[in-house]
Parts: C-alpha cells; structure tokens; sequence
C-alpha cells in the first residue's frame, strides 16, 4: 500500500510507530533489576537461594508492560489497531495501566472493563493516564471484567482492538523473549527453579517455556491463592475461574496454593528485612519460593514480584 493508502486506511505505519517510542518511556520497559533476598534466606533458614525479579521498576510500575507492549506493537504492525479504533480489554489494574500509560504516548484511546473493587491507587492512576474506566460487579471478581468486555466488542467491534490478553500468544511471547532472556542472563544461567503467580499465565507459561528448552530439568512451579474469594490482586484461584486460553495446566511441573494473609505477612516481611516495598502477588511468589528453597541446598529459586507496594497504601496489608 502507498503512504495515502495507509493514511485513507488510519493505518500506524512501522516508522510512524517506532518514532513514537523513541526516546519515549516505552523504551524503559523491561531489562528489570533481579536482586538476592539474602536475609529472607538467613530469616527462614532455608537452604536454597532466592532471586527476586522487581517488575516495579518497568515504567508503568508493573511486569504487565512487558505484554502490553508486545501485544499493542502486534496490532499495529499488522493493521488491526489503526488511528481510529479503541484499546479495549479486561483488567483487574496492572494491564490497565500499562495500556492507559502507552495509550498516552502512542495517542491511543483506551478503555477498560476494571472490578470495582481494585484499589484507589490504581483507579486514581488510570485516571491521571487519560483511560475511560468501566466499573464491573465487585462479586464478580475479574470474570466480571471479562465478559463486559466481550458484550462490549461483541456489540461494537469496528469500534475496538481488544489485546484479549488472556488469550494473545504475544502476551506470553513477551516473557519468552524477555523475561526468560534475563533471568538466564542475570542468573548467569544458574537458575534451577521459576517460581511465578497465575494472572493470565503469561509469565509463567511465556518465561516457563523458554526456561525450559534453555534446560529441560528447570523446575517450573506455578502459585495459586488456596481458595476462590482471596485478597491477592492479580491472581486467579483457577479451579473456580475462567481459565486463560494460554493456561496449558499440564505444564508446571508443580502447583503452590498460598492463603492471602500468609502473602500478606511475606509482603510485610520483604520490606522490613530486604528492603523492596512489594504488592501482594510478590508476597504470594515469596511464600512459595521459600518453600521450594527450604527442600534443596542447591536450590537457585528465581521469582517475580510483579507490582510494587505503593500500589496497595490504601489495603489491609497495611493496616494490621
Ligand atoms: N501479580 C499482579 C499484581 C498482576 O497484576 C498480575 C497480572 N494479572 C499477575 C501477578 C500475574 O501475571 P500474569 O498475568 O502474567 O499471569
């Protein structure tokens, strides 16, 4: 197509695109800090180590700007998301987030199908980025979120791209190129276990199956909350939610469950003995890496703390 054609079209051209980005903080995402929770380790005695990935410090503040990227960057290079559609999807904050904050650099309109019940914090920046929010029934949790979402594009769809992250494959092939690059390079291919929470399993699944053809003995543990109505933002109890589209059950060599005050009590623990303010996921991952570090000696157990804690000041976590 010549240069009027994409115009007519509304078409986001690879140079247009990239220009955009350039020197722009989508340029800051990935290529995050992983650090050693060394007094975790002395505090619970376990013998294994623990390496911890601190996702916060991606632009928008969580990992979900590694998939986000990826997916907005597909649509645009294959012509589905032209100048005059929408962003649309499901979320229960983070993605949110990170559409609303590349929405804003890329001038892209976003809306989100969001559970009312996330926090203010979250509310408040998805605000400050320009996102139109679409609150859905607290009780529904994020399967709530999900199907407005799909009433909405059902209902408009010339109007909408939908990432649909809990089914894009480039919402995990963002962890396959990224993440899992840099674990096995931080880790100086040491790693021997990937602990990570199930969200839409992009991160595990993504980083999970790279880990893997990088060395097949890799252990890839998967963390759940232990029941249905729990209070770690971000996660999914799968046996009583929609399960993603990228979720393959068989491939954790090993599922952990973690009760939601045990999570809380590690997010309150990371920042009092190693210093990293975390969210709630992070303490979830902790719980359960600490686990599978108090059975080896060798053990070089890498986690990812999705978010970080400023996005939790208003919760109970803080208020004990
Ligand atoms: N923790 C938090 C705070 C999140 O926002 C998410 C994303 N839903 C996850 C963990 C899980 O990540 P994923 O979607 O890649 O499974």
């Amino acid at each position: 197509m010549g240069l009027e054609t994409l115009k007519a079209h509304n078409i986001i051209t690879r140079e247009e695109y990239e220009a955009l980005k350039r020197r722009s903080v989508l340029e800051l995402i990935g290529s995050t800090p992983m650090v050693e929770l060394k007094k975790i380790r002395a505090y619970t005695g376990v013998k294994g180590r623990i390496f911890a990935k601190l996702e916060s410090y991606n632009p928008g503040g969580s990992v979900k700007d590694r998939p986000a990227i990826r997916m907005i960057e597909q649509g645009i290079l294959s012509g589905e998301l032209t100048r005059d559609k929408v962003i649309l999807d499901s979320t229960s904050g983070n993605t949110g987030i990170a559409y609303a904050m590349i929405g804003a650099v890329l001038g892209i309109p976003v809306e989100l199908c969001v559970p009312a019940n996330v926090t203010e914090e979250r509310k408040k920046i998805l605000k400050a980025f320009g996102a139109k929010v679409i609150y859905t029934d607290p009780m529904e949790g994020s399967d709530g979120a999900i199907k407005e979402a799909q009433r909405l594009y059902q209902t408009y769809p010339e109007r909408y791209f939908k990432p649909d992250q809990y089914n894009n494959p480039e919402n995990a092939m963002a962890h396959y190129l990224g993440t899992a690059e840099e674990v096995i390079h931080q880790s100086d291919g040491k790693v021997t276990h990937f602990v990570a929470g199930l969200g839409t399993t992009g991160t595990l699944m993504g980083t999970g199956r790279r880990l893997k053809e990088f060395r097949k003995d890799i252990q890839i543990i998967a963390v759940e909350p232990s029941c249905p109505l729990h209070g770690i933002e971000g996660l999914k109890h799968m046996e009583s939610s929609i399960v993603p589209g990228l979720y393959d059950p068989g491939f954790p060599d090993r599922t952990i469950f973690v009760d939601t005050e045990d999570a809380y009590e590690w997010v309150r623990k990371i920042s009092e003995l190693e210093g990293i303010f975390a969210g709630a996921s992070s303490g979830a991952a902790l719980a359960a890496a600490v686990e599978v570090a108090r059975e080896s000696r060798d053990a070089y157990v890498v986690t990812i703390f999705p978010d970080g804690g400023d996005r939790y000041l208003s919760t109970r976590i803080w208020s004990a």
